[in-house]
């Protein structure tokens, strides 16, 4: 068992409260703080509003050629009150470690950080950079930001593993998903005075209806664009016609034409209750903001996929149900694959946990990244 490390690694990062919408500022400089201690500076990526950063670090020399090891720092909320175990202080029973966020994804920021003194020790001839990011969960909002960064700084890259737990399997396709926040103006009257008002939930709720028929349920689930509702708010009271409505919109698509023919779809639901509105009341109206995150496509043959597949001795490559920043490395032409411990089904969970056993997986890998990076 070589998890030790990982494990002291994994409990303070687990300690560290980074949920999406608090600062991650703490965590960051606990890695800076471990990372410089084997004389490895890092550079932050920090958000506009100064409370988050990403971070990117090399390990080896700073020539092309480099591997990314590539996780996000924050964590979904917890109901603290629904857990047997604090869900930030990892508890370690019967071979698995429980926390927030041990699946997804601090268990593979702890073993990629346990393996560092490794690299260390291994003389790289090529570099292993460390990739960390923050408001992933949110929509891969930050990565693109921090991918940006690294690729004006860094020599070419060869390979990109972002570590989202698949059970340590390479995943080398997923679907890109398309987010909608939609904003609906009605007209707030009293309940009893329909002629008057315009309610922003009845128009909401036409608009959801339609958006649900733009799906084509007799298709296989794994391949057809599916869309999802998955936040309504609107009105104050029951006995006022509501004067705003808000609702989100997620499309998850595989192929960019599926993509095009569906956000027409969607635009024209809007466009055509925005006018109808319009024509009560020219203040009346429909407005959205898109969040764009890519899908992570299948490459050819000179592709990590292939590299990663001879390292570490697999044939065969998935499909994740779940989007990833991957995509995002793939756009600045950086070839990128998704292999990480743990299992999904654990991750936002109450009770998360990580199987020890895919640690010490993770770690194997690892080292194989760090004897190709030393040859
Ligand atoms: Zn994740």
């Amino acid at each position: 068992m070589q998890s030790t490390d990982t494990l002291d690694v994994l409990e303070k990062l687990v300690s560290l409260d980074t949920t999406s919408h608090k600062s991650n500022l703490d965590l960051v400089a606990y890695i800076e703080t471990y990372l410089k201690e084997f004389g490895i500076d890092s550079r932050r990526v920090p958000s506009a509003c100064g409370e988050k950063a990403s971070l990117f670090a090399t390990v080896g020399p700073n020539i092309a050629g480099g591997v990314v090891l590539s996780g996000h720092t924050d964590v979904v909320p917890s109901a603290a009150d629904e857990w047997l175990s604090d869900p930030f202080t990892l508890d370690v029973r019967e071979g698995r470690a429980y926390g927030r966020g041990t699946t997804d994804m601090k268990g593979f920021l702890a073993v990629c950080l346990a393996a560092v003194p490794k690299m260390c020790a291994a003389n790289l001839t090529k570099p292993i950079h460390l990739a960390f990011s923050y408001d992933e969960e949110p929509g891969c909002i930050a990565a693109p930001e921090m991918i940006a960064d690294m690729h004006s700084v860094l020599p070419d890259v060869d390979m990109v593993i972002v570590g989202e737990p698949t059970g340590m399997k390479i995943a080398n396709m997923h679907k890109g998903v398309l987010l909608l926040t939609v904003t609906v103006t009605g007209l707030e009257a009293h309940s009893s005075r329909p002629d008057i008002g315009v309610s922003a939930i009845e128009a909401a709720a036409g608009m959801i209806a339609d958006l649900y028929k733009i799906e084509d349920p007799s298709l296989d689930v794994q391949t057809r664009p599916t869309l999802n509702v998955g936040q309504v708010n609107g009105g104050t009271a029951n006995n006022i016609i509501a004067g705003t409505c808000t609702f989100s919109i997620g499309l998850r698509y595989l192929k960019e034409g599926e993509l095009e023919t569906h956000r027409t779809q969607i635009l024209d639901i809007l466009n055509a209750t925005d006018a109808r509105l319009k024509r009560i009341n020219p203040k009346l109206g429909v407005r959205w903001d898109t969040h764009f995150i890519p899908s992570l496509d299948p490459e050819k043959d000179t592709s990590a996929e292939v590299r990663l597949k001879n390292l570490v001795g697999a044939n065969q490559a998935i499909t994740v149900p779940f989007a990833t920043e991957a995509g995002q490395f793939q756009q600045v032409g950086w070839s990128t694959v998704v292999m990480g411990p743990g299992h999904i089904d654990q991750a936002h969970t109450v009770d998360e946990f990580i199987d020890i056993e895919q640690l010490d997986k993770a770690m194997d890998a690892i080292e194989l990244v760090i004897a190709q990076q030393s040859q």
